[in-house]
């Protein structure tokens, strides 16, 4: 396993991070033994970032990945989330009050008193992006002070909002997702610029684009427009005829970029854990890169919206 820095923060993390959102049952039900399986297997194997939300599995994944660390807390670098606590608008809240008592029953689920990382999820569901830079990140920043937890940061799937965030109010990492994959490199114009020179932590969540880049293929749910999931069949295809796993392909991807400390991918068994340890020594043959950057082309950085829509990035207006 390889280390990265996580931008200032002194932490080092792997780059292989382990994305806890299948414990909720968010990809499809999941066993809870074979989940302790995937975790214990992760940590032997060198796995350190492990990232989990209240939102996954609505407090289930927190709960299952805190019985699953029992005993090894020491080994991981841990992060959750506040802000987000269901699908909709609704049920996000993004006050100081909330996300202050949103740490306590976070650190009691997770059976820990502190994380190393603390990030507000999903910025583009607030009402006012300014909330996050005067009320939440401060309310963060107390938490950090009274040590429950050591780095404060943001997630979200528009790219522009997070740096206006972050160019307003120090944080200490990004999370970004579905932006930097085979089939979207966004990411690279929005935001890898912006983090080399501020040396925020930057990480990258959803390298198999949420499954889609797997022979297993996307969830039901997967917001793709339909021409997008169809170029993401014809990656399957063609690695399939390569003989070579989709998911080694798209995780090697991701590995190579230069400046993302983790990469997060979603794992709740222990074979994706031994397949994704599978990507650190896999080289993508040349000509199935070729075949794969012209299958995507016509689709490429096609995105789907979610969250409030003028927070998303067809329709910001403010000044990054
Ligand atoms: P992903 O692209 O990592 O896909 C994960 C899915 O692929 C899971 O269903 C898993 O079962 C399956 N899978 C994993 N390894 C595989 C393999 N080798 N072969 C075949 N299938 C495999 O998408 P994701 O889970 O959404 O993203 C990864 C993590 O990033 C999440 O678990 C979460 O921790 C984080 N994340 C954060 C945010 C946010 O903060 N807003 C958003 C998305 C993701």
């Amino acid at each position: 396993m390889d280390y990265r820095p996580l931008g200032k923060t002194g932490m080092q993390v792997s780059v292989i991070g382990f994305g806890a959102s299948p414990l909720g049952n968010e990809f499809g039900e999941a066993d809870f033994d074979e989940c302790v399986r995937a975790v214990q297997l992760a940590i032997d194997s060198g796995i350190t970032l492990f990232d989990v939300s209240p939102y996954y599995g609505r407090t289930l994944a927190e709960e299952r990945l805190g019985r699953a660390l029992q005993g090894r807390r020491d080994k991981v670098i841990l992060a959750t989330k506040c802000g987000r606590y269901g699908k909709t608008i609704e049920e996000c809240d993004y006050s100081a009050a909330r996300v202050t008592a949103s740490i306590d029953e976070s650190l009691q689920r997770l059976r820990t008193d502190y994380v190393d990382l603390f990030q507000v999820h999903d910025v583009e569901m607030v009402d006012d992006p300014d909330r996050i830079v005067n009320e939440t990140i401060p309310a963060l920043r107390k938490l950090q002070d009274a040590g429950k937890c050591r780095a404060v940061g943001i997630t979200g799937l528009p790219l522009k909002i997070l740096r206006y965030i972050a160019s307003r109010v120090p944080v200490d990492t990004l999370l970004s997702f579905c932006r930097y994959n085979l089939m979207v490199d966004d990411m690279n114009r929005e935001l890898t610029p912006f983090c080399i020179d501020q040396q925020i932590g930057l990480i990258n969540a959803s390298p198999l684009h949420m499954r889609m880049l797997t022979r297993e293929g996307p969830p039901d749910w997967h917001p793709a427009p339909a021409e997008v999931k169809e170029a993401g069949r014809r990656v399957v295809e063609l690695c399939r005829q390569a003989n070579v796993d989709p998911a080694d392909v798209s995780l090697r991807f991701c590995l190579d970029h230069p400046y993302v400390s983790s990469t997060l991918v979603g794992m709740s068994t222990s074979e994706h854990v031994k397949n994704n340890l599978r990507a650190l020594r896999f080289k993508t043959p040349p000509a199935l890169r070729q075949k794969i950057e012209q299958a995507v082309a016509p689709v490429k950085n096609v995105m789907w919206t979610q969250g409030r829509p003028e927070n998303s990035d067809a329709n910001w207006t403010r000044n990054s």
